[in-house]
């Protein structure tokens, strides 16, 4: 074990067969204190990065119904809604009046939006309202660019001329197509999922990565799926860094299992080891808790990703002020700073 932890450390890539004997047989211990090592060879000195976005769910109407997700509805459904120009305005601004200066805009995949709805958000919010804007899911926009009669590559132009900066890697969960067969499967199978991504950052629209683990995934397909975020990284570059989040209960469709801590952690540090190509990894306070997001902080992680404004899926358990996030770093030991949307 010591030899590969070594090895890592030193800068040489991890075999996906490395990988998996040390998730499978190292002590948890072991692994982060390399991972810690590894984070401050790429990312020297005491900093850790926070940002400060709102969420904007803009639909809650989606045909591709997760078996995890308790957010969609039908279209008919009285409870279906897409929020107006105006309302998105407001989200805004009250996010701005607390600090925020981006946006997320996610939604479901809704064929009754028009292309010119998302160009008229995307136009509002950075040039009448001057934030950033990091939007749509892999498959939000293989759908949308489908509904609309255009290839992916037109779509992406459409939406970056219109002021998109930024893709995120949302919709990953595990990148295995076992299980994606069983969380949703009308998403986009693995490799389309990492071709899209490819394409968007190839776009010059870099953005995130992440896994959603804690289902009856085996550590088989845990670095299976590291390797797909790796291999799409050595790709085009634009995973400017990864997360690590635990499935949350929100249907009883889907089996999910409690992570106890330790086994946060030691993905967590195996992340930072493994993708050796993707500057930088967050914690995520929102699903994990502050007491955990701490010890991250000393498990391979540089990032407490965003402060929350708003969250509509998971239960809050967050840092929702600059203020707090500020203190939250410093109490952990490190010198907080700000960072940009996409880390430049
Ligand atoms: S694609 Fe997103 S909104 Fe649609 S069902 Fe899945 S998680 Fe829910």
């Amino acid at each position: 074990m010591n030899t590969l932890l070594q090895k890592a450390i030193e800068g040489n890539r991890l075999s996906p067969a490395e990988a998996l004997n040390l998730l499978k047989n190292a002590p948890w211990t072991q692994v982060a204190e390399a991972a810690n090592s590894m984070r401050h060879r790429m990312n020297p000195g005491n900093k850790v990065g926070y940002t400060a976005f709102r969420i904007v769910n803009y639909t809650n109407v989606c045909e591709v119904t997760c078996s995890f997700c308790s957010f969609c509805r039908p279209a008919k459904s009285p409870e279906a809604y897409v929020l107006s120009l105006d309302e998105i305005r407001q989200k805004t601004l009250e996010a701005k009046a607390k600090g925020a200066d981006q946006i997320f805009l996610q939604g479901g995949v809704n064929k009754d939006i028009p292309l010119s709805y998302y160009t008229d958000v995307l136009k509002m919010l950075t040039q009448e309202l001057g934030v950033k804007v990091r939007g749509f899911s892999p498959v939000e926009l293989v759908r949308i660019a489908e509904f609309n009669g255009i290839t992916l590559d037109q779509l992406l132009d459409v939406l970056k001329e219109a002021g998109l900066s930024s893709v995120p890697g949302a919709g990953a969960e595990i990148l295995s197509d076992r299980m994606r067969q069983m969380l949703s499967p009308k998403k986009l199978p693995a490799q389309q999922w990492c071709d899209t991504l490819v394409a968007c950052h190839k776009k010059g629209l870099p953005g995130s990565a992440n896994i959603v683990f804690g289902s009856v995934e085996t550590p088989e397909e845990i670095i299976e799926h590291l390797e797909y975020v790796r291999k799409t990284q050595d790709a085009a570059h634009g995973f400017k860094s990864f997360v690590v989040w635990t499935f949350q209960p929100q249907t009883d469709k889907f089996p999910i299992r409690h992570v106890r801590g330790d086994e946060y952690l030691k993905l967590l540090a195996l992340s930072r080891l493994y993708l050796d190509n993707i500057p930088h990894i967050e914690v995520s306070l929102l699903g994990m808790g502050l007491s955990l997001g701490e010890l991250g902080l000393h498990c391979g992680a540089d990032d407490i990703n965003s402060i929350v404004i708003e969250e509509n899926v998971l239960e809050n358990h967050g840092l929702t002020s600059i203020e707090e996030a500020e203190a939250f770093i410093k109490n952990a030991g490190f010198t907080p700073y700000r960072r940009s949307l996409n880390f430049d």
